[in-house]
């Protein structure tokens, strides 16, 4: 049976895990073909990527690229071009985070932050607009961040990447506008996922806290629902993004934070 998405082909990238993960299966549902990449054990992958084909019958790749590297971004796309012929849907997702003062964040960590979060987005869609042109129709998604819309202490790199990453994707959206492509950020507030996780020690180390007091004191602190926002929400906003009645929203940055930039 045909679906909303079918013969269409939607690259995530950093989807081996949470919110990625939760974009792909949505899309696969929808009989999207998907590339899925990112890291993690060889095994949980390939068990992901056969969930994912069972879906709707439409075939799913894998691609361990390491998208800090211009070449091997070139790599990964065109693996999808060969694949399917290219990638209708560009999901911008892959990042990381790393938490410190910034007379003490690592310059190893701020170039890694900027390269995946932020630069790996212009080589990503710089190789895919030229299909989508050809193809006039396009979605563009960028996981953003609250954190393009406003800043926190000790994440200074982080911060950084995302507000550029707003500020590429209107360009992106108004130099697309006329071919049937759209560009938008999706900008969750805090969402349950190992990058938030991880964060924990860090940010237990820079403030001096408790774990319990990151969780509730820190990370909740400014989301007014005093609830983690889901993966499955976030993935919800993307297939809306996809779809015919999202045609007209372009350049725009979706929040869903519990409120939070609504202070
Ligand atoms: P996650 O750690 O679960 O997923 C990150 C993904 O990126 C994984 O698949 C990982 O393997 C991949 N990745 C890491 N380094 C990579 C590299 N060099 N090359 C290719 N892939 C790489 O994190 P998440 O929370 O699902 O984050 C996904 C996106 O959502 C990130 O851009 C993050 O900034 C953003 N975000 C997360 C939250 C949150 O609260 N979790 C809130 C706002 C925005």
């Amino acid at each position: 049976m045909s679906k909303s998405l079918s013969g269409k082909t939607a690259l995530i990238t950093g989807s081996t895990s949470g919110i990625g993960l939760a974009y792909a299966k949505v899309l696969a549902g929808e009989g999207a073909n998907v590339v899925i990449n990112g890291f993690g054990d060889a095994d949980a992958i390939e068990k992901e990527r056969l969930g994912l084909e069972a879906l709707s019958g439409a075939k799913a790749q894998y691609s361990g690229h390491d998208l800090t590297k211009p070449d091997e971004i070139e790599a990964m796309m065109a693996q999808a071009a060969e694949a399917f012929g290219g990638v209708d849907i560009l999901i911008n997702n892959a990042g990381t985070q790393h938490v410190a003062p910034v007379e003490d964040f690592p310059v190893d960590k701020w170039n890694l932050i900027i390269a995946l979060n932020l630069t790996s987005a212009f080589h990503t869609t710089r190789l895919a607009v030229p299909y989508m042109k050809s193809k006039k129709w396009g979605r563009i998604i960028q996981t953003a961040s609250a954190h393009s819309l406003a800043a926190s202490p000790f994440k200074s790199a982080y911060v950084t990447a995302k507000h550029g990453l707003a500020g590429f994707t209107k360009t992106v959206a108004l130099e697309v506008a006329t071919f049937g492509i759209t560009a938008n950020c999706i900008s969750p507030g805090y969402v349950w996922t190992p990058l938030v996780e991880n964060q924990i020690p860090d940010t237990m180390k820079a403030r001096g806290l408790t774990r319990e007091q990151v969780i509730n004191d820190v990370l909740l602190a400014g989301q007014p629902t005093k609830e983690f926002v889901t993966v499955d929400q976030v993935a919800a906003m993307a297939l809306f993004l996809c779809s015919d009645a999202a045609a007209s929203i372009t350049g725009a940055n979706m929040s869903i934070d519990g409120g939070w930039t609504a202070q």
